[in-house]
């Protein structure tokens, strides 16, 4: 029996408690990345959450089984079905086939997916791979009325639908009807301007790398109906709980429900979860602007990939985040200081049972608490501070590092082991840096150095110069 557990629900606006379709599991779909370009650290933060909200209903005791797309077609430059495919674009800039792109991009979004401790989903589908399961679906929406074929491509007649802005509030909608889509090119051929795209075969590119055969001529998926078939050819008809961005929710999500509602004649799924934004100090972290900030371009800084997790669980994920590498290095020093405390704990004696459940009921309270993850890390110091033995604590850490992997056993162990050592990417940073700093000294630009003296101090690091050379400590 699983335990009570709430969060928000995009739907109903409200947090919930959760009742899945089959008592104790959970079918749970996450839109996966379009694999163009490099994932960006915000679009991380919003795989964080999910995987901690996976975890927490586990800790909780559901069967969780979860499934992701990877768009390696049909999604255009603008979310609304305008604009070049994404995919081709990419490709051109790189002299590469779509397919060499969507290999390149999907191994670099999963080396970075992995590196901030999350668990890869049970199924992993590329949209290329469901392209008769697209027609399927296209060609039942046809049948049923809900579909039009148009200046030869098949649209979504959004009229159909009583609700078609099923997340917003009653304000939201009419503002929504009036400004829908504004901001962008008119396509002639839809008979409402909430109309979406289910199948191209008229595409404003030519050169559309790839493309099948179907009832309507030759052409390739819209972006929206690949979510609603890879869910259901993995979950079925019924969706516990469907996850994403913020910036998912409209028109991306709406279309999801429009076509899947329409095509199974039912509700489709009962909880949406929405992560915030990351933004920096300019706005919106986005990939237009230049370089894109990864979990590897800060790993290659000397950031362990767990401290941008523990960083992004210090903040609750409906809020937008901000991030700078002060509060980065913020982060970096707490959790330093978090796997020094584990390191020094000693496995001692007994775990106290009933000690360690009542920790753990508080952990639990916390995560089921709409995800209240700074909530669940207080939990954590709280259980070090304990009047307890070490043995206790140990297990305490053990256990809530189910849920927040932040992989603290290890690290501590590492870190009794080697003495003052640190991760092997900060330790290589550390290296790199002072020898940068030797160089500087040596060509008297003392300024560098004691920039560079700063930068380490910054990130936890004390330097000092000995007759044996330069030795450094944490602080
Ligand atoms: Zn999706």
């Amino acid at each position: 029996m699983a335990n009570k557990f709430t969060f928000y629900n995009t739907l109903s606006r409200t947090i919930e408690e959760f009742k899945p379709n089959e008592e104790g599991k959970v079918a749970m779909y996450t839109c996966g990345p379009t694999v163009y370009h490099f994932a960006h650290i915000g679009n991380i933060r919003t795989y964080i959450m999910q995987d901690v909200l996976i975890k927490s209903l586990e800790y909780a005791g559901y069967e969780v089984k979860r499934v992701m797309n990877i768009t390696d077609v049909g999604h255009l430059s603008s979310d609304a079905d305008t604009g070049e495919d994404k995919m081709v674009a990419g490709a051109k800039r790189e002299h590469k086939t779509v397919m060499e792109i969507a290999q390149y991009y999907t191994d670099a979004f999963f080396k970075d997916f992995d590196a901030v401790g999350n668990k890869r989903p049970d199924v992993v589908e590329p949209a290329t791979n469901c392209i008769t399961d697209f027609i399927e679906m296209v060609e039942t929406l046809l049948e049923k009325g809900y579909a039009y074929v148009a200046g030869g491509n098949v649209y979504f007649d959004t009229s159909k639908l009583d609700d078609y802005y099923v997340f917003s509030s009653a304000v939201e909608k009419e503002q929504l009807a009036v400004g829908v889509r504004d901001d962008v090119e008119e396509d002639s051929n839809k008979k409402n301007k909430t109309d979406f795209v289910l199948w191209f075969t008229k595409s404003k590119f030519e050169d559309q790398a790839l493309k099948w055969e179907s009832p309507w001529g030759e052409g390739y998926p819209g972006w929206h109906i690949e979510c609603s078939c890879i869910s259901k050819r993995h979950l079925g008809e019924y969706l516990d709980i469907h996850c994403g961005g913020v910036d998912n929710i409209f028109p991306h999500h709406t279309n999801e429900i429009a076509q899947s509602e329409a095509y199974f004649g039912h509700k489709w799924c009962n909880y949406w979860f929405h992560s915030n934004h990351l933004n920096d100090q300019s706005g919106k972290m986005s990939k237009s602007k230049g370089a894109i900030l990864t979990v590897s371009l800060l790993q290659e800084k000397g950031y362990d990939p767990l401290v941008y997790r523990f960083f992004c669980l210090q903040s609750h994920y409906r809020k937008p985040l901000v991030f700078s590498y002060d509060n980065l290095d913020n982060a970096l020093q707490a959790y330093n200081k978090l796997v020094k405390r584990v390191s020094e704990l000693k496995a001692d004696g007994e775990v106290d049972g009933a000690v360690k459940a009542e920790f753990e009921a508080k952990f639990l309270e916390a995560v089921s608490n709409d995800l209240n993850t700074s909530m669940a890390i207080t939990v954590l110091y709280d259980a070090l501070k304990a009047d307890t033995n070490d043995a206790t604590k140990l297990a305490l850490v053990d256990s809530f590092d189910k849920v927040l992997s932040l992989d603290l056993i290890n690290h501590a162990a590492t870190l009794a082991e080697a003495g003052t050592s640190v991760d092997s990417d900060l330790e290589a940073f550390i290296n790199d840096a002072i020898a940068r700093r030797a160089e500087a000294k040596k060509a008297k630009d003392f300024a560098t150095a004691d920039a560079i003296r700063d930068e380490l101090l910054a990130k936890g690091v004390e330097i000092k110069d000995t007759r044996e050379g330069v030795v450094w400590t944490l602080v």
